[in-house]
């Protein structure tokens, strides 16, 4: 581990400043941590992280409700390989029940076990791509019971639940952070383990549109090991029955557009109550808002998806400088800079009304 007192960090102008001190402070003002001292932490975590997988007995594998590729993915990722190491393994996520129907094709389902049938009192309790508790769903309990918990994950409003973290909001999806543990484990990435680290990477990217040079190395080594990208994603991301369409026709018939909103850059939204979404899977709901925020006149769109009763999940993107994880923490929920979401109770012109207060403050 670096010691960050010894850390020598030079200024803008490449002058060499005095070593930074652990807390950085100037006066009684703290100053935010620098890249420097931020990676330092990062590897100190990583170490930690490496030690709590060798050493676990037994490891729980949680993925947050409603998981997508990139949740499930790095669970089973993760969860394959501590296997093949010989630890017992059980992958789960809170609700729903059963795995979503376009992840079924994911390898290491055998691991996967329903939420009420998870071993209660696991050595070692890891959640992948969960930014808070209240994204564990039932599952929050184990946090109790199990000996010792850590959260991996890459969303910045992670509140940092649970017992040791390894966190990087600068990494694309969480898959990235269990290919590192993996590679530093010794763990091989064979064609299992990567169709998972794959399909999270191209999810979490927008199927790379928002990867950087080092996620597109990844996706290189990945289909070296003998991944085939059409194949894989084909079910997870292009694939709808034909009630779809009718379903789309109608809700994207019904979105708003309010060009005055977000300090005049619009917001486009639409609402896909019980009537709209029947028969249909969560897949089809959440496929919406890609198309919503294509409208050129909106730089943050957002799709109201009734949940049960009067809840209501709110999906929200962005464009350009909005950072809508801020408008979504400030709403009870989070997320990342473009894309974020929160759960609104009641009337959903409420929660666009709300919406649009804090994407204006
Ligand atoms: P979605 O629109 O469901 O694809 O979610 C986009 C991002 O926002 C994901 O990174 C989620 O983890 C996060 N997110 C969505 N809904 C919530 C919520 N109710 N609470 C916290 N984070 C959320
Ligand atoms: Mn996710
Ligand atoms: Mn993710």
């Amino acid at each position: 581990m670096t010691d960050t007192r010894a850390v020598r960090t030079r200024t803008r102008g490449g002058r060499v400043r005095r070593p930074v001190a652990a807390e950085p402070v100037r006066g009684d003002v703290v100053l935010p941590p620098t890249d420097g001292q931020r990676a330092d932490a990062l590897s100190a975590d990583l170490e930690v992280a490496l030690d709590l997988l060798k050493q676990a007995k037994d490891v729980v594998l949680v993925a947050h409700i409603h998981p997508d590729a990139d949740a499930l993915g790095s669970a089973l990722a993760l969860g394959l390989g501590l296997a093949r190491c010989g630890k017992p393994v059980a992958v789960s996520f809170g609700e729903p029940s059963v795995i979503p129907e376009s992840l079924r094709g994911l390898p290491g389902q055998h691991l996967v076990v329903p939420p009420d049938r998870v071993p209660a009192n696991p050595d070692l309790l890891i959640s992948l791509d969960v930014g808070s508790v209240e994204r564990l769903g039932s599952l929050a309990r184990l946090l109790d019971t199990c000996r010792q918990s850590l959260v991996i994950d890459h969303h910045p409003s992670n509140t940092r639940f649970g017992q040791f973290h390894l966190i990087d909001a600068k990494a694309e999806a969480t898959v990235v952070l269990v290919a590192g543990l993996l590679d530093r484990l010794g763990i091989v990435i064979d064609r299992s383990i990567a169709e998972n680290l794959y399909a999270g990477l191209a999810t979490d990217t927008n199927h790379f549109r928002h990867a950087n040079s080092a996620a597109h190395l990844l996706a290189a080594r990945l289909i070296d090991a003998g991944v085939r990208p059409p194949e894989l994603m084909h079910p997870i991301s292009d694939s709808h029955p034909f009630g779809w369409l009718g379903m789309l026709s109608e809700v994207l018939g019904g979105a708003v557009l309010d060009r005055a909103a977000v300090g005049g850059s619009g917001l486009v939204y639409t609402v896909i109550d019980d009537a709209a979404k029947a028969g249909l899977r969560q897949e089809e709901l959440d496929s919406v808002i890609d198309i919503m925020r294509t409208a050129q006149e909106a730089s943050v769109a957002a799709v109201l998806k009734q949940t049960e009763g009067d809840s209501w999940q709110v999906s929200l993107r962005s464009r350009g400088p909005i950072d809508v994880a801020a408008a979504a923490a400030a709403l009870g929920g989070g997320g990342h800079t473009r894309a974020a979401g929160f759960t609104h109770y009641g009337d959903p012109q409420l929660a666009v009304d709300a919406l649009r207060d804090v994407l204006d403050s």
